[in-house]
């Protein structure tokens, strides 16, 4: 209740100097008028009561009039103090003048009318107070009237026949004077005062505001460590800090300068929300641009990073340099397979049709390499690459595709522009080089792949090529793509890769098939590897030895194959069971090792195995033409005493003379040779004349594949000395056969030598 009664005084008088922004008075000036008021209004109110009685009593009733109005008027302008304030003020202000003229007018007593005046000279302290110091100095002005009045002497009452006085009326004015002057005008000026002191302190409280944030603009302004600029809106440079005045070399106390961030640095645009990197004389700077809240100013700040941009330089650089040799091929600085597939990719060209990946390859592209050596092979996969990036302007993409291949993209509309497109390329590729002094012709080979729905990868294309190449020969030139040769891809690929595992595992086994004599007595054993794949089961030499020679599996597997081979030699030699020769079937990639006599040499001697105890069966085709390195290799391992057998004669297409060139051993006719003897007497004379060569160069013949009896005797009386079929025995392991001899003895003869023909 009391609270109540608190705010609601505290509220009426304004007492709290609470910001009004609807009124342009201030609250302590309405304070003020309302403590003057309430106090005038007390003291009439007082007057009127006290006088009421006697007024009546003496017929005064004008005293009663004027009592009543004044009381009246106050707590009007009371009411009105707040909506009408200026207005109030006045009133009262010229109500309290009239008073006193009232008082000497109608006074009789001369020193009473005097002391009334007093009411008046309070007026310009009160107008002070209430309306400020130019109402004050009107007011002060019109006090000169009764001040002269009352200097003069001046009595007004007698021009008017003065209404009779209340007997106490110098108390009243006396009284009235009394409260004006000891409780109105004090609480009056204590309510200015406070309002002073609330104002003194609040300036005082913004004082410390404002250092608190000359300090925060000191901190993040000018002693800030970055250089920072404040635009207008107009662009115009309002302020910099002493980092930004450094930066664009502006004296230190130049104030601010109101030109255009523009003109210093005019490649900074204005509208970028996002932060810029602008390079200042030698320093690179990253430009924030911050709005200022609340104004049409921005802030631009300034973050150094010569250093960072720098380091990004050099990553760039080191990048591109990367990219560069990645991307490039190391042999002939071509554009590599790498980059090709990324062109594809990035050409988007997946769902459109017409597009061809072409891989290209000299037919004689071995023959090349062995004749001019890598490194002008190069030269002539540079030649080819220009010449067909030169003229042929369909070619959207080309690269070196490895090992002298070229591999192209072309978009045709169809399958017989395609063609001629084709033909045009292989006329251009194919036409005279004239490279390392002399002057020679090629034949390309065109492996070609198309995009389609399922083949989009260019990954994937180029392998369709590269599939489709190998099937190309000089008859077939544009070898095209198709799904068989795909899934025989993808089979070859799987067979490779389980077969790379058999291979580093070791879990290839060794089979032997016995060699013997016309009379069936084991004179020999040729090892024959067998895999049997836990994923594909049994997989056939003929199947998995071709892959082996493709996907370069097959010098690890020849190695596997020695090294068993030796072991069991070993085993056999410590058990005093010695049947050798061992043949060991050798591919004509082997010969590509490098160390490939020291190799074989070091694994024999690591089981002491000695060379006359290992024969080496070589395929027909590494006796090639001009195959120097084959022939040195042959001659170095006859020189370590190996037995050298050319295996499977007759199926390639050697030039029997050609034996001749070669330290060879032995000869091992073919089966298709051999079985055909007694039914072409073609055959017949070619076997012959074969043995009677092979007699002139002291060389043995082998019969292989012998799986009847009836061919052994003609083959025999030819002049083979050994035979190899199933006729005699299948292919076995290690342990069959030494069981075999143990319960047999060393000969292998479905029937009794006896039986056969002499
Ligand atoms: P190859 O060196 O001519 O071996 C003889 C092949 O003829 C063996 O086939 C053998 O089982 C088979 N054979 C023997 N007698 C007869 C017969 O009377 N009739 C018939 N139809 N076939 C007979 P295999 O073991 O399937 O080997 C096939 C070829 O795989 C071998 O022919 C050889 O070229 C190659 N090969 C086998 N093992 C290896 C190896 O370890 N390294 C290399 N590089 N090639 C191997
Ligand atoms: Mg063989
Ligand atoms: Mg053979």
């Amino acid at each position: 209740m009391l609270l109540q009664y608190k705010s609601s005084i505290l509220n009426f008088f304004l007492l709290t100097d609470n910001d009004d922004t609807n009124n342009k008075i201030p609250n302590w000036r309405i304070s003020a008028l309302r403590i003057i008021l309430s106090t005038v209004m007390l003291v009439c109110l007082a007057v009127v009561c006290h006088t009421f009685g006697p007024a009546v009593q003496l017929s005064l009733i004008h005293i009663i009039i004027l009592s009543v109005s004044f009381f009246s008027i106050v707590i009007t302008l009371l009411i009105a103090s707040y909506k009408y304030y200026k207005f109030c003020a006045h009133f009262f202000l010229i109500t309290t003048v009239l008073a006193s003229l009232a008082i000497n007018l109608f006074i009789t007593d001369l020193e009473l009318a005097k002391v009334g005046s007093m009411y008046m000279f309070a007026c310009p302290t009160i107008a002070l107070i209430l309306l400020g110091y130019r109402s004050a100095i009107c007011y002060a002005l019109l006090n000169l009237a009764p001040f002269f009045m009352i200097i003069y002497n001046v009595d007004l009452s007698i021009l008017f026949s003065p209404p009779e006085q209340l007997p106490n009326t110098n108390w009243y004015i006396m009284g009235v004077i009394f409260a004006f002057y000891n409780i109105c005008i004090p609480l009056a000026v204590a309510r200015t005062s406070v309002a002073a002191k609330r104002l003194n302190q609040s300036i005082q409280d913004s004082n410390t505001h404002l250092t608190a944030k000359n300090e925060l603009y000191r901190t993040f302004f000018s002693h800030y460590y970055k250089p920072k600029v404040i635009l207008s809106e107009k662009g115009e440079i309002i302020d910099l800090n002493e980092q930004a005045k450094i930066l664009f070399t502006i004296e230190l106390n130049t104030q601010t300068t109101n030109e255009h961030l523009s003109t210093l640095l005019p490649k900074l645009t204005s509208n970028d929300h996002k932060d810029q990197l602008i390079q200042i004389k030698d320093s690179y700077h990253r430009v924030t641009k911050q709005n200022v809240v609340n104004s049409t100013y921005t802030v631009y700040e300034f973050s150094d990073c010569t250093q960072e941009h720098k380091i990004k330089k050099n990553l760039i650089s080191i990048e591109e340099k990367y990219k560069r040799l990645r991307y490039t091929d190391s042999q002939t600085n071509l554009p590599n397979k790498d980059w090709f597939e990324r062109q594809c990719e990035s050409l988007a060209i997946k769902k459109s049709a017409g597009f061809y990946i072409i891989v290209i390859q000299s037919a004689n592209n071995d023959y090349v390499n062995l004749k001019f050596g890598e490194s002008d092979f190069r030269t002539l996969t540079i030649a080819a690459y220009k010449r067909i990036t030169d003229n042929i302007k369909e070619i959207l993409l080309c690269s070196d595709a490895g090992l002298g291949k070229l591999v192209f993209l072309i978009n045709t509309p169809n399958v017989e522009e395609l063609e001629k497109l084709l033909s045009r390329i292989k006329k251009t590729l194919d036409a005279e080089y004239t490279l390392f002094n002399s002057t020679f012709t090629q034949s390309y080979l065109f492996g070609i792949a198309q995009f389609s729905q399922e083949n989009n990868s260019s990954a994937k294309v180029i392998a369709n090529a590269q599939e489709a190449l190998k099937s190309a020969d000089n008859i077939n030139v544009f070898s095209y793509y198709n799904q068989e040769s795909s899934q025989l891809f993808l089979k070859k690929h799987e067979i490779s890769m389980l077969l790379d595992e058999a291979i580093q595992s070791a879990a290839l086994d060794v089979y032997y098939q016995p060699k013997v004599t016309k009379d069936g007595l084991c004179i020999g054993l040729e090892a024959l590897a067998r895999w049997n794949s836990p994923v594909l089961g049994v997989v056939p030499p003929d199947t998995f030895i071709p892959v082996a020679e493709e996907y370069r599996l097959i010098c690890p597997l020849t190695n596997l194959i020695i090294q068993k081979v030796c072991a069991q030699i070993q085993k056999w030699n410590q058990s005093g069971f010695d049947v050798v020769p061992i043949a060991i079937n050798l591919s004509p990639f082997d010969f590509n090792q490098k160390d490939f006599v020291s190799n074989l040499i070091r694994y024999l001697a690591d089981f002491n195995v000695k060379p006359d105890q290992i024969e080496l069966e070589i395929t027909e085709t590494a006796l090639e033409e001009n195959n120097t390195n084959a022939l040195k290799i042959i001659q170095s391992l006859q020189s370590w005493g190996f037995i050298i057998s050319i295996d499977d004669f007759g199926t390639g297409y050697s030039n029997i003379a050609r034996l001749a060139d070669y330290p060879i051993n032995k000869l091992k006719l073919d089966r298709s040779l051999t079985n055909m003897i007694t039914t072409s007497k073609r055959h017949y004379n070619l076997v012959k004349a074969v043995h009677a060569m092979c007699r002139s160069l002291n060389i043995k013949c082998v019969s292989e594949g012998i799986e009847k009896r009836e061919y052994i005797a003609s083959l025999a009386d030819m002049g083979s000395e050994e035979f190899q079929g199933y006729y005699f025995a299948r292919p076995m392991t290690a342990s069959d056969f030494y069981l075999y001899t143990q319960q047999n003895g060393l000969f292998f003869n479905g029937e009794k030598v006896e039986n056969l023909p002499s």
